[in-house]
C-alpha cells in the first residue's frame, strides 16, 4: 500500500522467499518473542490509566525482562525486532487515538488487539538488522534469504516487514521512498459505478468484468464444511485449515492483481476519479449479497485508487451514497425516482434518451464528484463530497 506524508511518499515491495529449515525454525522463534513482547507491552498499555512511554515499555519488557526466568528467552534473538515491536505498538496507539479525535479520515481505526499465534506473524527490521547484499538479504540472526526479485526496489529501504501467512508462505516486504509519477492525463474525469459482476461502469462507457471467483468460493466452502466435521486439534484438520488459507489466498491474490491493473489505468489516464461511498458494512447485512461483495473487494479498489492518485498527482473524490444516482437522467437531469434492481435501463420521459442502468449511474457519480450538477441542490451536493486526495496516512 502507499502511504504519504506530503513530501515523502512510500509504498510496500514484497517478495517471497522460501527459508531453509533451519532459518524456518529461527524465524518461528523470533515471530514468537516480538508476539509475546507486543502482548506484554500491550497488557500493560490496557492496565496503565496513562500510556506508559516507549523507552519505559523496552526498559520494563526487554531490557529487564530477559534477565528474569520466564523471559530469558529473548536474548535469543536480535533485539531489533523487539524494539520495533514496542515502537510499533506505540503507532497503532496513535493512529487510534487520532481516529477517535476525527484527526484521520478514511478507514477506521480499531485499538490495538492481542496477537494470535494463529494469525499471520510478522518481525520488523530496521536499520542495523537487515542489509542488502546483491540477491541476498541478510537479516540479523537469522542469516541470508534470497527473496525472488520480481520487480526491481526504487530506492534503499527503511525497514523490512519478514512475514509468514497463514498458508505458511514467507514474505519480505520493504518500505521504500518513491517519487510521485508525472504523466498527464488523457480525460479530465471518470465516474465509477461498482457492481458484482460487472465490476465497474465507468462514465465513458467501459466496462471492467470481475474475475470469476465462484469455482474457488464454493472450494472454499466445501471444505468448510468439511472441516466442521473433523476432530479438534486432528492432523487432517489442521490439513484442511491449510488447503481453506491456500484457496483464501489464490482468491486474494487473483482479486490484487486485477484492482491493481484497474485501479493504475483509471488513475493514469483521468484527472479526477470518483467514485461513490458505498455502504458495504450496511450490504453486508443481506446474507445473499454479502459473499459477492465481500469477494469483489470494493474497499480494496477504493485504497488503491485514493494511493496512486497521490503518487500521479490525481485527485481523487468520493460522493455520498445518499447521492441519488440511479434516479436521474444523465443528460437532462430530470429525476425519474427509484428504481426496482431488475430494471436494467431506463428511457427518460423527459428528454427521451435511453440509458443503460450502471452506465447512468457512473455518469451521474462523475457529475456529482466534479461539480456539474443539473439542478438547484448543487451547491449542497458539492459541500456533501469529500475530497480525500490531501490525506495523509501513516
Ligand atoms: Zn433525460
Amino acid at each position: 500500500m502507499l502511504t504519504q506524508k506530503q513530501s515523502d511518499m512510500k509504498a510496500r515491495y514484497q517478495y517471497r522467499f522460501y527459508p531453509t529449515d533451519q532459518q524456518r525454525q529461527s524465524l518461528a522463534q523470533l515471530f514468537g518473542c516480538v508476539r509475546v513482547v507486543w502482548n506484554d507491552a500491550l497488557a500493560l498499555c490496557k492496565k496503565s490509566e496513562k500510556l506508559p512511554s516507549n523507552g519505559d515499555l523496552q526498559k520494563l519488557l526487554i531490557t529487564q525482562a530477559k534477565k528474569t526466568e520466564e523471559r530469558a528467552w529473548l536474548t535469543e534473538v536480535s533485539a531489533i525486532p523487539l524494539q520495533q515491536s514496542v515502537i510499533d505498538l506505540g503507532t497503532a496507539y496513535k493512529n487510534f487515538f487520532d481516529a477517535l479525535k476525527g484527526k484521520r479520515k478514511g478507514k477506521k481505526v480499531g485499538s490495538p488487539k492481542f496477537k494470535k499465534k494463529t494469525n499471520q506473524q510478522s518481525a520488523r527490521l530496521t536499520h542495523g538488522g537487515f542489509s542488502i547484499k546483491g540477491e541476498c538479504v541478510y537479516l540479523a540472526k537469522i542469516g541470508n534469504v534470497e527473496p525472488i526479485w520480481s520487480r526491481n526496489l526504487p530506492s534503499e529501504p527503511s525497514s523490512v516487514t519478514v512475514i509468514k501467512d497463514c498458508a505458511n508462505r514467507y514474505f519480505l516486504s520493504f518500505v521504500v521512498d518513491i517519487e510521485p509519477v508525472n504523466i498527464d492525463a488523457k480525460n479530465q474525469s471518470v465516474g465509477i459505478d461498482l457492481g458484482i459482476k460487472i465490476f465497474a461502469f465507468m462514465s465513458d462507457g467501459e466496462k471492467a468484468e470481475s474475475p470469476d471467483y465462484s469455482k474457488l468460493d464454493r472450494k472454499i466452502r466445501k471444505l468448510q464444511r468439511q472441516m466442521a466435521r473433523q476432530k479438534k486439534d486432528s492432523k487432517r484438520r489442521n490439513k484442511t485449515r491449510l488447503k481453506i488459507a491456500k484457496t483464501h489466498n489464490k482468491i486474494a491474490d487473483t482479486r490484487k492483481d486485477f484492482l491493481h491493473k484497474l485501479s493504475t489505468k483509471v488513475v493514469s489516464e483521468n484527472q479526477t476519479t470518483v467514485l461513490e461511498d458505498l455502504n458495504v458494512s450496511g450490504m453486508l447485512k443481506n446474507r445473499k449479497l454479502s459473499r459477492a461483495i465481500s469477494l469483489q473487494g470494493w474497499g480494496e479498489f477504493r485504497t488503491f485508487c485514493e494511493a496512486k492518485s497521490r503518487k500521479y498527482g490525481r485527485e481523487f473524490v468520493v460522493v455520498s451514497r445518499w447521492e441519488p444516482t440511479s434516479q436521474v437522467c444523465s443528460d437532462c437531469g430530470y429525476k425519474w425516482g427509484k428504481l426496482d434492481l431488475k430494471v436494467r435501463s431506463v428511457k427518460c420521459v423527459s428528454c427521451g434518451a435511453e440509458h443503460d442502468r450502471d452506465e447512468n449511474a457512473a455518469k451521474n457519480i462523475n457529475k456529482v464528484g466534479t461539480g456539474h450538477c443539473h439542478d438547484s441542490k448543487c451547491t449542497s451536493r458539492r459541500k456533501k463530497t469529500t475530497s480525500v486526495a490531501s490525506v495523509a496516512e501513516a
